[in-house]
């Protein structure tokens, strides 16, 4: 916690190479030998092999080192004890976490594991996910062997999180002609176009809240995250703009979106006027959803029979390494304040995240 890795996308944010300098000196001096990857000037991902002593399947365990902006907190970079809660920003998202892995790797530092474990802490999950998608391009296809499964260790409150929402960021702008507001016909409107496809989002999102919803992920949804246009009240807008943000759930096909994303930008096209329409698609990240069969998901529920499934409402790395084939969950501590004030993580909690952890990697040699 008092290595400041607030991300870069917040004011103030200074990176993650002076964390992982710590997380790489800690394993060091338990004698493995840990790599960091320099994943853009001063964003660094480290990762490190605890090499399996009985050839059973490998596994990834996986944290992020940023954390969110301090705005508004008291000295949030000291980590303090209040009864059985850590407070200091980063404690539960994630370097709660990141220190189970550290004391895993301390575990298994005297005791080789059955299996591999890959041990990967990464940079901007906050923001891009530039860390991760190194770690998947660029280190997982070095692997003599691909990891049979992954555990990333987000917050989850001790649920196993299976599946989370996908995500798709849009925008439109509409540009049109200033004129005087006594003069519309010398001007082309900018802003009615943008009214039908407001009311075209709001249709959309009404037939997608009619569709069954996903067991453990609702529906999936889409809202309008900001709209710009005009620039004084008695002119004819020349410019409008709009963004758009799109919630996809496992299963939602990559054509059925694309014809949502026409649809929506045909409102404007097909309004009457002379106005240009400019639709662009900004970003995309899947969705991520592993059978309840899974091995990984049956050996997470016989190493903590208390802990039921779950889907998360965030968006999280976990999607990328799912993407590379690799099943993935989520299964992580109970706490409070993600990304809010006051974050405190529970430590009796993160206890038994470690020994439930371990627990799967002792028993990766057995069937589950
Ligand atoms: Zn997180």
């Amino acid at each position: 916690v008092a290595y400041n890795s607030v991300n870069p996308k917040w004011e103030g944010g200074s990176g993650e190479a002076s964390v992982c300098d710590n997380i790489s000196g800690v394993l060091s001096s338990l004698g493995f030998i840990p790599v960091t990857q320099e994943v853009a000037p001063g964003r660094t991902n480290v990762v490190c092999t605890i090499s399996g002593s009985r050839g059973a399947p490998s596994l990834i365990l996986n944290a992020h080192v940023d954390v969110v902006g301090v705005e508004g907190m008291n000295d949030p970079f000291k980590l303090r004890r209040d009864g059985d809660k850590l407070y200091g920003r980063g404690t539960y998202d994630m370097k709660g976490s990141v220190s189970v892995m550290l004391a895993l790797g301390k575990f298994f530092a005297k005791e080789p594991p059955p299996g591999d474990v890959h041990l990967t802490f990464v940079c901007d999950e906050e923001d891009l996910s530039i860390g991760m998608e190194h770690l998947m391009n660029d280190w997982l296809p070095m692997l003599k062997e691909k990891p049979t499964a992954a555990i990333i260790l987000e917050p989850t409150e001790e649920s196993i999180g299976i599946c989370h929402k996908g995500f798709a960021w849009y925008e439109i702008v509409i540009e049109g002609k200033a004129a005087h507001g006594s003069r519309p016909e010398e001007g082309i409107d900018a802003i009615f176009p943008l009214g039908a496809v407001i009311q075209e989002i709001s249709e959309v999102e009404k037939e997608l809240y009619a569709k069954d919803a996903h067991p453990y992920l609702g529906h999936s949804s889409l809202h309008v995250g900001t709209l710009m246009g005009g620039t004084n009240l008695p002119v004819i807008a020349a410019e409008s703009r709009l963004d758009w943000e799109r919630r996809i759930l496992p299963g939602e096909l990559d054509a059925d979106l694309e014809k949502e994303y026409e649809r929506i930008v045909s409102t404007a096209e097909n309004y009457p006027g002379k106005h240009r329409v400019e639709p662009k698609k900004l970003f995309v990240r899947p969705p991520m959803e592993t059978l309840e069969t899974a091995d990984i998901v049956q050996r997470l529920k016989k190493a903590s029979p208390v802990s039921h499934l779950t889907g998360m409402s965030y968006w999280a790395d976990s999607a990328l390494v799912s993407e590379a084939g690799i099943p993935s969950v989520l299964f992580g501590p109970i706490g409070h304040g993600a990304h809010a004030i006051d974050e405190w993580v529970s430590a009796r909690s993160l206890h038994r995240v470690y020994e439930t952890v371990k627990t799967v990697i002792l028993g990766m040699s057995e069937a589950v």
